[in-house]
């Protein structure tokens, strides 16, 4: 696939410096746009990154016709070689999610190819220092101009990127949840388990007064009856409890992470059972109290392990009993770390490297 290259002649790099990057205020200097049209998708122009041109009845933004991806571009601790971490994997859940929103969708080696392009094209925006990265903000969404509920007839792909610090530093402290028992992420048969746009505005007020009641995030139940964990923020969540590690089984309300499928891996690969099953808050509260809750960590690609000191609901704490020694939230932490920055032996081929 051939892509168009018009390269800024000045980085905007340089002006930059000793700002804080936090998780989304600066991006660098280059984007890739593709148009889809006539029903098909033309060639990809990898630009100077500028604002684009939205036609103002597009049905992406009245009608929420957008899905997104979210992944890294790390850069080697020793070689200094970027690399891309589960890319396919991203690709085949882009899909799913077009699928479901009745977006043109592309094909996995095009959407790697045009990542690595891209990430090639601003190198020297992947910061150096480990645990901060390159990340890769891939959209599509419905650009033609229409007032019909139906599915459109142009499309635009957009990547952008950004360099990040970590999400939570890994000395910040372990996370407080709310479950929430009034709102709803995702309903059975809703769009949970896809990437897009409509499921997270919804959740701003919800999220806003969690964090006006001194919680960091909110713990996702089912939409039902309330009674079963699903997601912590924009993380999957998994709990140990005894010598087992459980995570929410992928129902279709669940957004099936990248993180979540390679916890599962390692854990597999290390000899501890793991499960993925309904977990009851019934379940979460005896456990808690009967001191077999050894640990809660959310994970996905922006915090990679986040770890959760407790857990509100209804008037009851959830809190995992303190580890002594390592934790398995930080051993698998570190392992995801080492196979993204090159450090350790990557026996899975999740890596792909930047060329
Ligand atoms: C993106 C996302 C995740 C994490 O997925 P990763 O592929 O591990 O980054 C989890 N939950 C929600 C709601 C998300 O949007």
């Amino acid at each position: 696939m051939q892509i168009d290259r018009t390269l800024k002649k000045v980085s905007g790099l340089g002006a930059i410096q000793g700002q804080e990057l936090g998780f989304g205020n600066v991006f660098s200097d280059h984007m890739l746009v593709r148009e889809w049209v006539n029903g098909e998708w033309g060639q990809p122009m990898i630009t100077p990154r500028a604002p684009i041109p939205v036609e103002p009845s597009a049905l992406g933004i009245h009608y929420g016709q957008s899905v997104f991806e979210g992944l890294k571009a790390y850069r080697g601790s020793q070689d200094q070689t970027l690399r891309l971490f589960r890319p396919d994997r991203n690709a085949a859940r882009l899909e799913a999610s077009s699928t479901r929103l009745c977006i043109p969708t592309l094909s996995t080696e095009e959407f790697i190819e045009c990542i690595c392009q891209l990430v090639a094209a601003d190198a020297e925006w992947v910061p150096r220092e480990r645990e901060h990265a390159l990340y890769v903000r891939p959209m599509v969404f419905a650009s033609e101009g229409h007032l019909a509920v139906r599915p459109a007839s142009r499309y635009q792909l957009v990547i952008t990127t950004a360099p990040v610090a970590p999400y939570f530093s890994s000395r910040s402290r372990a996370l407080r949840l709310k479950a929430e028992s009034r709102f709803t992420r995702a309903a059975p048969g809703g769009t949970g388990s896809a990437k897009t746009s409509g499921n997270y505005a919804p959740t701003l007020r919800p999220m806003a007064a969690a964090a006006e009641e001194g919680f960091d995030q909110i713990l996702w139940l089912d939409a039902q009856e309330h009674a079963f964990a699903e997601e912590a923020g924009q993380m999957n969540i998994f709990f140990r409890i005894g010598d087992e590690v459980v995570t929410p089984e992928l129902s279709g309300t669940i957004l099936p992470g990248v993180t979540r499928e390679s916890v599962l891996t390692l854990l597999e690969d290390w000899g501890i059972k793991a499960s993925t099953r309904r977990i009851s808050m019934t379940e979460l509260l005896e456990a808690s109290d009967d001191g077999s809750l050894l640990e809660i960590f959310g994970a996905g690609t922006a915090a990679v392990i986040a770890s959760v000191a407790s857990i509100s609901h209804l008037g009851h704490e959830i809190t995992a009993a303190p580890v002594s020694g390592d934790s398995l939230g930080g051993r698998l932490r570190e392992a995801l770390l080492g196979i993204q920055y090159g450090e350790i032996a990557d026996p899975h081929n999740w890596v792909r490297l930047v060329s």
